[in-house]
């Protein structure tokens, strides 16, 4: 008797961002390399983004899927389907598009306006991303493609598993993933009547959180099963130190809930062929990193010292990442012999506080204010340390990165950090105070100065595997038990 083979899965992904396109943070990177990991493994995968400027021009002979008006606001929305332009790495698999200009045709950031403020009409442009989402996976919108699940990411995408869940005829599954659990999209209480969603969800489940409407909680509350980016975050967020306040609503998902790890797109993170790089090595042969080193010293204005480690920090610059502590540290650590090469841009007064050690310390302080994803391959492959010393870390992309680049990393022992990095790869410690840090700096800067010690750890650190491949697996075996098919 043969068997058929059952047919590909079919699973839109739904989200606000994607590499290169639009990039706040590690969420980009996911959405620009799962789905085509996803697609590689066998799976049918296809994207639903908001028509943000730069993501509608990408897209290669969009053909118009469904017209429609008077939706959020938006007097005319089409939905287009396409590909990415060539030359964009990462997004290889087909998208649909939301051209709706009203909401989505403004320069700016994709939820900040020039001015840094939200924008005034975000309950407006992600609830139509989560209702175009839900329509999607019902076939209402393109009946010539019907997903067998959801999976949407973050707070942006997360009312399309509310929509679903209200959707009298939609058979698909949904899967939430939580990328920040800190970001949630609250609103005012009385904008819920503007999402045309049943009374019944703005109830303490459902939308409701604290007299406001939370986005988020339409994801947690209403997916049929919940991912977040590492397994130790998806443990921390079920409790009140990390939960955000809606750990109860977590907990009681408890086995719903699980953590697959973010990976790296190794084929944009290779220090062998990165054309960021001014010079190329590889486990085997390190030399070239040494060149890496001198040009990044001298690219910060650093002193183009061999034997001074350079601890390196490409972030945003946030009260999660903990570099208060790294600034607080730092006297001790420059008295060390240690440089630093900070890229980073977010908080002004943190923005405030790195340039004033700059100006402080010249030769032994470099800091470059700003979004350069260009320059953060170099200062990644040019240091001997990359710290993360997060409050709180979902997954954390850099310390991978580091890892790769044969730059070990410093890390505070949470979420993603502790689940990627032991003593055989980096240097972790566990309190969030300026003393912990230095110690485990101190630590790290002596077995730097033991070559062998050292290249061991390297070694260690540029074989371990975090790519997509590995990953996806992880997704594709959840969709399967959601489906109730064979793993
Ligand atoms: P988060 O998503 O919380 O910001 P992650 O470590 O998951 O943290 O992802 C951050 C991503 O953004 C990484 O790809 C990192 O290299 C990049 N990044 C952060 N700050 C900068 C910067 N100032 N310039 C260039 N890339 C940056």
């Amino acid at each position: 008797m043969t068997t058929i083979p059952a047919p590909p899965l079919r699973v839109l992904h739904a989200a606000a961002e994607i590499f290169p396109l639009v990039k706040t943070g590690g969420l980009a990177d996911v959405v620009g390399a799962l789905p085509q990991a996803l697609a590689a493994a066998g799976a049918d995968i296809r994207l639903l983004l908001p028509g943000l400027p730069a993501i509608l021009d990408a897209v290669s002979r969009p053909r118009k899927i469904f017209e429609g008006g008077s939706l959020f606001g938006a007097a005319r929305i089409t939905l287009r389907l396409g590909r990415f332009k060539d030359g964009i790495k990462g997004c290889d698999v087909r998208a649909y598009v939301l051209d709706a200009p009203w909401l989505y045709a403004r320069s700016g950031g994709p939820y900040q306006g020039p001015d840094g403020r939200p924008w005034d009409d975000n309950l407006q442009r992600f609830a139509l991303l989560g209702w175009a989402a839900a329509h999607l996976a019902a076939g209402e919108l393109d009946p010539a493609w019907r997903p067998d699940i959801l999976h949407a990411h973050d707070w942006h995408a997360a009312l399309g598993c509310s929509y679903l869940r209200a959707h009298p005829g939609a058979h698909a599954r949904s899967i939430f993933t939580i990328h920040n659990l800190a970001y949630q999209g609250l609103f005012a209480q009385d904008d819920f009547a503007a999402l045309g969603l049943p009374q019944r969800f703005m109830r303490p489940d459902g939308l409701e959180f604290h007299g406001q409407l939370s986005f988020m909680k339409g994801g947690l509350a209403h997916a049929d099963r919940l991912t977040t980016v590492s397994p130790t975050y998806a443990r921390e967020i079920t409790t009140p130190e990390f939960g955000c306040g809606v750990e109860g609503v977590l907990s009681a998902r408890a086995a719903d809930l699980s953590g697959i790890l973010n990976g790296v797109d190794y084929s944009h993170w290779d220090p062998s062929t990165d054309p960021a790089l001014p010079a190329h090595y590889d486990p085997q042969d390190l030399t070239g990193k040494a060149a890496c080193k001198a040009a990044l010293q001298r690219e910060f204005g650093l002193t183009t010292d061999t034997a001074s480690p350079v601890i390196a920090v490409v972030s945003r610059l946030s009260e999660q990442k903990g570099l208060d502590l790294a600034l607080a540290a730092l006297p001790e650590l420059l008295a060390e012999g240690a440089q630093f090469a900070i890229l980073g841009s977010g908080d002004a007064a943190l923005e405030r506080a790195f340039a004033e050690a700059a100006a402080a310390h010249p030769g032994r302080v470099g800091v470059r204010i700003g979004y350069d994803e260009t320059l953060a391959h170099r200062v990644i492959a040019g240091a001997d340390l990359i710290l993360v010393p997060s409050r709180f870390e979902p997954c954390g992309l850099t310390q991978l990165y580091g890892m790769r680049y044969g730059t070990l990393p410093l890390v505070r022992r949470v979420g993603g950090l502790a689940d990627t990095v032991d003593r055989s790869t980096g240097f972790l410690f566990d309190a969030a105070e300026p003393a912990a840090l230095a110690e485990a700096a101190r630590h790290a800067i002596l077995t730097l100065r033991d070559p062998l010690r050292r290249r061991a750890m390297q070694q260690q650190a540029m074989s371990r595997d975090h790519g997509w491949p590995a990953a996806a697996q992880q997704y594709l075996s959840l969709y399967r038990a959601l489906m109730g098919r064979q793993p």
